[in-house]
């Protein structure tokens, strides 16, 4: 075994679903999003993947398509949470008491939330959303953040990269990850707003698409200490992912960051409770 085959791997974005709900909720997936998904949906299943790649850990990134699913996700991701299973559960920005819901989360020890701005229908910098983002950042909880655009829904522009520095302009201390190599098939304005300043992100459903070339060039101009890797299973294979993601040939300290050392940082540090 070589070093890189030791490394405890951490995959940034990941789903999966209560066994209960699993094949219901990919077939729907499935079918609105046009893709095919490579697992079951099932914990179990993507534990198995990760042993397969080789990942150690997986960031599970739920998603609360409407408010009251807060407590059931909630309740979900405590009890999956493990060492090698790291749930962050979803609130609703819109829905009632987001900033109650925030407190919840941090008090069952989890680590931040997932939010998604076309499922559950926001643009990233709102202004009636800056007190509980200002929460958020108070409590130091992480906060995922599906960015740029999605397959499953028309191209508005709700979290691009112009958004995204605009909340942070607002929020430089809020631990905001943003996904897909910044923003989801709009690469060009994360080239313009994004790349090489001091913002978090993680990079599924990227190097396919940007090809190996662009792909390197995105994960060498950005801070070497913001950048994640993440696969979106069951949307891709981990292996398959983790594969490309090494083929870039990034060097072997920045590959390190990339794959495990800025996740576990981010990870480890633990979230200010107020
Ligand atoms: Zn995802």
């Amino acid at each position: 075994m070589n070093e890189t085959a030791r490394d405890p791997i951490i995959d940034f974005h990941a789903h999966a679903f209560p066994d209960a709900l699993a094949d219901r909720a990919i077939a729907h997936l499935e079918t609105s999003g046009d893709a095919k998904a490579f697992l079951d949906g099932k914990v179990a299943s993507l534990l198995g993947s990760m042993d397969r790649a080789g990942i150690a850990q997986a960031v599970i990134c739920s998603i609360a398509t409407k408010p009251d699913q807060f407590a059931t996700i909630l309740n979900w991701s405590r009890q999956i949470a493990s060492d090698r299973i790291i749930p962050l559960p979803s609130i609703h920005p819109k829905g009632p008491d987001p900033v109650g819901k925030a407190r919840l989360v941090a008090q069952a020890g989890l680590l931040g939330i997932k939010l998604h701005p076309y499922y559950q229908d926001f643009e990233l910098d709102d202004p009636s959303l800056f007190h509980f983002f200002r929460v958020l950042e108070q409590m130091g909880l992480l906060v995922v953040c599906h960015t740029g655009f999605d397959f499953a829904f028309p191209r508005d522009r709700k979290a691009d990269p112009v958004r995204i520095v605009r909340l942070l302009d607002k929020f430089p201390s809020l631990r905001f990850v943003a996904t897909h190599a910044g923003a989801w098939d709009d690469w060009d304005e994360v080239e313009r707003h994004l790349l090489g300043k001091p913002i978090s992100m993680e990079i599924s459903m990227a190097l396919e698409r940007l090809g190996p070339k662009r792909g390197r060039e995105f994960l060498t101009a950005h801070p070497a200490d913001r950048i994640l890797f993440g696969t979106d299973s069951p949307w891709t294979s981990q292996a398959e992912t983790l594969g490309l993601a090494r083929s870039l040939d990034l060097g072997p300290e920045r590959e390190r960051r990339l794959l495990w050392e800025n996740a576990r940082a981010l990870l480890t540090l633990p979230p200010v409770s107020k």
